[in-house]
């Protein structure tokens, strides 16, 4: 639909150069293609009439048609309202305007028949229908009557008239005289095999629907095409990155094998070994890996991350492991460290707080390949930082970093890039996943290590604070440890600090002979430090802190989790801190704790986190409250630019759109047989316009 659709809306019958700065300002509409875009968000059923008695204050919308009887205005001028008796033949409701009452006054005649539309509401002990929308019968409109689409408007528009029947003429007009140049976007073979209808017949259906199964055709067609073109171009980037960056080589496995045999700690799941498999195979394959590893918390990523890097040791190369954050660098570096000690590999920490002179060190040895395992923070995305080669980057908790900084850890080797392992124990949801990271290769650890107990969630009120305090007291005679997390966010940090200091405070108070340590943001990386230690080796019973600790740290002996008005957190992170317990043998417990008052999303997410443990169950709940737009990660996708495809909705859809895509480039690649002519004219056109991220996972 290229050159006569990219003309300016201004030009269209109806519209002219105010209402086009209008139509941009609100819903960014400039061009005809845009307007067309603009799909309708919901259809009005226009074909089923309601006689008055049926009519109650419970239904969102009636269509009634009858006769206008009588005409009155009341009250004095400002508080003026225009009231219309409407009857038919089994009753009488009243029409009320308090606005544009002359304009309503001259359109309307007593003794006329019309059809009513609105939304009847109880006013006193009658019910009446405010502002409805009315049209002269029409003997015609007995037959079919018809779907009426619904807009998304802005209030600024409504006010200026453009309203949903406004916006449909534009439509109509629109349509009546670009229907011919419509041009088919989709080849006709998928057109075929997918029983779709054509670009034309579904753009005109999608607005002018005939009948619910028109509309239905039309919606799947137009869903169809947007997943289908979104996941070609996602598995495209796939396709030439995997061509065009060689990888390094990893064969040689006797350090791998001398691990597994003799320092195995416990033996490994079926998910970890089909894992390490997975990732093994990319190592060697010659093709540079791009790898997501999914498993949520507590499955075990550690030692899987390890073992990979033994396959990049075993190579000859160097491994680098950035975390986001002081704390998870250092409980990184602590777990990473008892494995490499004990088969005699050199590992450093490096961050912000590393001292000067030990920070010189670290630099020396990488350059010279004596150091061959690092784990930190930005900090080694410092110039400064040279490898003499590294051969493996994996990135922690994904979601933390920006796109361009994860990519200049691998551009540190100036021939080869290194294997990319991205970490993440944010379970996303399988759509999602095959979007967002639809052009890396997804690993996922779908199982707890054995004898784990499922964590108990339970909700609790504040005002049974006294009654959680003396669990937490019977938990803490048992020799477990507790978490106690408060929100804090940057909007609200003054408070939520203080919030947090009252509670560690009250925590004291009612725990007079327990030792506590508190840890939050704005403490010196070296205090934090000191206070996490003592925690860890269990010189204090309870730790409270703010989101902090949300990801990474392990103390297997606390078996408790409190977080407080759990309200205001995510569902992500809800779960994401309920995963800090229950890593040991023990049973533990997640308490939620909130006031009486919450909003139905918040409860949602609440009940959610009660029900169930599944990472992935609770980030499709995720999904369907916020939407995709909202999950990290989405933003360079391409999710966002879904105009009316749904990610939670149309999942079935969007997998028989990948497999299409996915069929037509093993048949096609390069796209370059007569019959696939229009996408590639499609992806081309797309391509122009948007940057190459290709490298840049
Ligand atoms: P995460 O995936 O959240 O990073 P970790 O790697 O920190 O999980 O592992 C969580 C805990 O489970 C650690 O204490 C680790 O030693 C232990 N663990 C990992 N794999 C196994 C296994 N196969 N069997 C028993 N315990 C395991
Ligand atoms: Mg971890």
């Amino acid at each position: 639909m290229a050159g006569y659709f990219d003309t300016n809306i201004e030009f269209l019958k109806g519209v002219g150069p105010q209402r086009a700065a209008l139509l941009k300002k609100e819903l960014s509409i400039t061009t005809f293609r845009d307007l067309i875009q603009h799909y309708p968000f919901r259809y009005e059923d226009r074909t089923v009439f309601y006689s008055i008695a049926e009519i109650s204050e419970d239904m969102s919308f009636v269509q009634i048609k009858g006769k206008l009887l009588t005409m009155e205005t009341i009250g004095a001028a400002r508080k003026q309202r225009l009231t219309v008796q409407f009857g038919d033949a089994t009753g009488r409701v009243e029409l009320v305007w308090f606005k544009g009452i002359a304009w309503v006054k001259k359109m309307l005649k007593p003794g006329v028949e019309y059809i009513v539309f609105g939304k009847p509401t109880r006013y006193g002990s009658k019910i009446n229908i405010a502002h409805p929308e009315m049209e002269p019968y029409v003997p015609t409109h007995d037959k079919g009557g018809y779907l009426q689409p619904v807009y998304p408007l802005s209030e600024q528009l409504r006010n200026r008239y453009i309203d949903n029947k406004a916006f449909n003429k534009f439509l109509r007009n629109l349509l009546t005289q670009a229907h011919s140049k419509i041009t088919e976007t989709l080849s006709d073979a998928l057109i075929q095999q997918f029983k779709l209808i054509s670009k034309k017949e579904a753009l005109i259906q999608i607005h002018f629907p005939k009948n619910q199964a028109t509309l239905a055709k039309a919606q799947y067609r137009l869903k169809f095409e947007e997943f289908f073109y979104l996941q070609l171009r996602l598995l495209t980037l796939k396709l030439t990155r995997t061509k065009k960056f060689r990888g390094l080589v990893f064969s040689e496995a006797s350090l791998l094998t001398d691990f597994y045999n003799n320092h195995l700690p416990f033996d490994l799941t079926n998910a970890q070994k089909k894992v390490i498999k997975e990732i093994y195979a990319n190592m060697k394959s010659g093709n540079q890996m791009n790898r997501l590893l999914q498993g949520d918390v507590g499955s075990g990523k550690t030692i899987v991350a390890f073992i990979c890097a033994l396959i990049a040791i075993g190579g000859g190369t160097q491994v680098a492991l950035m975390a986001p954050t002081e704390i998870l660098a250092s409980q990184h570096y602590l777990g990473l460290k008892e494995y490499a000690d004990a088969i005699g590999i050199t590992i450093e920490k490096l961050t912000g707080s590393t001292k000067k002179s030990k920070r010189r060190a670290i630099h020396e040895q990488l350059q010279l390949g004596q150091l061959k395992i690092i784990v930190g923070t930005h900090a080694l995305l410092e110039d400064v930082v040279q490898f003499q080669q590294l051969g493996l980057a994996i990135v922690d908790e994904q979601h933390r970093f920006g796109v361009a900084q994860r990519s200049k850890l691998w551009q540190k080797n100036k021939d080869i890039l290194p294997h990319v392992l991205v970490m993440t124990a944010t379970p996303i949801p399988r759509t999602l996943a095959m979007t967002v990271y639809g052009d890396l290769d997804v690993s996922v650890i779908d199982e707890l290590p054995a004898g784990r107990k499922p964590i108990q969630t339970l909700h609790r009120y504040d005002a049974n604070r006294l009654k959680v305090n003396g669990f937490l007291k019977q938990q803490m005679e048992q020799g477990r440890q507790v978490y106690i997390v408060y929100p804090l966010i940057e909007e609200s940090e003054k408070l939520d600090l203080k919030d947090l200091m009252d509670g560690y405070e009250s925590i004291c108070r009612a725990f007079p002979e327990t030792a506590v340590s508190i840890v939050h943001g704005k403490m010196k990386p070296a205090d934090k430090d000191y206070e996490m230690q003592r925690f860890v080796k269990g010189e204090t019973k309870i730790m409270v802190a703010t989101t902090v600790i949300e990801v990474g740290v392990n103390v297997p002996n606390s078996s408790v989790m409190v977080i407080e008005n759990a309200e205001r957190f995510g569902l992500a992170q809800l779960h994401q801190l309920r995963g800090r317990v229950g890593r040991g043998a023990d049973q533990s417990y997640c308490i939620l704790m909130s006031g009486y008052k919450l909003s139905k999303e918040a409860r949602t997410r609440i009940e959610t986190m009660v029900r169930t443990n599944n990472g992935f169950e609770i980030a499709d709940v995720d999904l369907k409250l916020r939407g995709p737009g909202d999950i990290s990660g989405t933003q360079q996708s391409g999710v966002t630019d879904l105009l009316i495809a749904d990610l939670s909705k149309d999942s079935n859809l969007l997998q028989i759109a990948r497999d299409a895509a996915m069929g037509l480039l093993e048949k096609d690649p390069k796209l370059e047989n007569a019959e696939n002519i229009r996408i590639k004219t499609q992806v081309e056109s797309h391509t122009k316009s948007t940057v190459n991220w290709s490298r840049i996972s």
